[in-house]
């Protein structure tokens, strides 16, 4: 969508293109190395930084995982860099699913389709497209930027983020801010006016092993002591537990950021009711109120007349930010004292202001192509590369600006079936993105 007057630049032309073709590179990630690995998008990647003039590393952590990092002067390289980074990888996808097919770039109503065409090529595609454009035209952003177009992310970043942040930290240690996803895109609240969520919190991450021991012993017999039965027990109290809603701070601003656009009071009480008048991101919202714990595995015994000795579960735990000990106070109390845990993955939790230059750049790029815009702040029930560059002291935000129709599903297109993005979105995020970098 090209206001009136305006003219289409090359970056909204060749983000579309770039778009496309990185979502027909293969990246699967199966959380192992078994999948096509990013060095296919990678080398991509490279090749298009490298045609205008910035110099691009390549990394590569395990034979196929690569990421590629480069740095762009800007006018003043006194001031601490900003990174802007996305991830090469994406989630599985099965083709029999799909409409249309999930490798395949190709656009159908408007719409690039494929897997990763808004988690998260789509803005890959814009920061390459923005990039070539100001490059081309020898527009330097005001600081240096520092780029990093990362492997593994879907997978917790081990072999992307995470491992260059341990073994390379002085590519990213100057830096004071980062811009990535999940954060930027519309949410319509009347017919001309739109919520920008960006992020600037996430949920941390604890999915845990739950072990059970008890008196192994044959099926016949009483048995006081019987692992499978604690076990069930404990999965059952936590699957059933609802953590009480917990306001913070992100939150917070963003509840009476809603409330204020729908004219209706803040009440606390009421953060449910606030949250479902956001239609299909009610979901992905709401779980940003409370803590949660659900159970997914279940795992105990090999024959119906043998009592095991263990038995054991899986469960996904979600904690707010600041309130991790807390959090597992209560994880505790629940599993009572005959059942422990282990962790299996543990990732903090992320949080910073939303107040400052970056601020005001983003909220004002977006202003400049659309006048209906608010940016907000946001926590993301998720978890992103943040959590790898938070540990560095960067303040991460979740920005790939995109402007959405009203209809469209956008929570549902993450890791989702006939995930697609719109080409004036895109455009409409080129654009942004541009002055953005231009102001901060
Ligand atoms: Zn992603």
């Amino acid at each position: 969508m090209v206001g009136a007057g305006d003219e289409v630049s090359a970056a909204e032309r060749e983000v579309v293109e770039l778009c496309r073709e990185l979502i027909a590179i293969d990246t699967s990630n199966y959380g192992d190395h078994s999948g096509p690995g990013e060095r296919a998008a990678a080398e991509y990647v490279a090749e298009k930084l490298d045609e205008v003039g910035i110099e691009p590393t390549v990394y590569e952590s395990h034979p196929g995982r690569s990421s590629v990092v480069a740095r762009v002067p800007g006018e003043d390289s006194g001031r601490a860099p900003l990174l802007v980074h996305g991830h090469l990888d994406v989630v599985p996808a099965d083709a029999a699913d799909w409409t249309h097919d999930p490798f395949g770039g190709e656009i159908f109503d408007g719409c690039v389709w494929g897997r990763g065409a808004v988690d998260m090529k789509d803005m890959d595609a814009m920061v390459l497209a923005v990039m070539r454009q100001r490059m081309r035209e020898g527009r330097r952003p005001p600081r240096d930027i520092v780029l990093a177009f990362l492997a593994d992310e879907e997978a917790g970043g081990t072999w992307g983020a995470r491992w260059l942040v341990d073994r390379h930290p002085e590519l990213f240690a100057d830096c004071s801010e980062a811009i990535s996803e999940v954060g930027g895109f519309s949410v319509t609240v009347a017919e001309n006016r739109r919520l920008y969520l960006v992020e600037t919190a996430e949920k941390g991450i604890a999915w845990m092993r739950l072990i059970a021991r008890g008196t192994a012993g044959h099926g016949s017999m009483t048995n006081g002591d019987n692992a499978v039965t604690e076990l069930a027990d404990a999965v059952a109290r936590l699957g059933r537990h609802r953590f009480p809603i917990h306001l913070t701070k992100t939150v917070r601003t963003f509840l009476e950021e809603v409330c204020a656009e729908f004219g209706i009071e803040f009440d606390e009480n009421d953060a449910e009711a606030t949250v479902a008048r956001l239609g299909s991101v009610a979901s992905m919202l709401g779980a940003t109120l409370r803590h949660t714990v659900n159970p997914t595995v279940l795992d105990g015994g090999y024959k119906a007349n043998v009592i095991p000795g263990t038995a054991t579960a899986q469960v996904d735990g979600r904690f707010l930010p600041g309130l991790e000990e807390e959090y597992f106070a209560e994880i505790d109390r629940l599993l009572g004292p005959n059942v422990s845990r282990e962790f299996i993955h543990h990732l903090p939790s992320v949080e910073t202001e939303f107040e400052g230059g970056i601020v005001s750049a983003m909220s004002e790029s977006l202003l400049a192509e659309d006048p209906g815009a608010k940016a907000v702040p946001y926590c993301l029930s998720g978890g992103t590369d943040a959590k790898s560059f938070q540990s560095l002291g960067i303040r991460n935000y979740g920005f790939a600006p995109l402007r959405l129709p009203p209809e469209l599903n956008f929570s549902g297109m993450f890791h989702g079936v006939d995930e697609r993005v719109p080409v004036d979105g895109l455009r409409f995020g080129a654009r942004v993105l541009d002055r953005f970098i231009g102001m901060s």
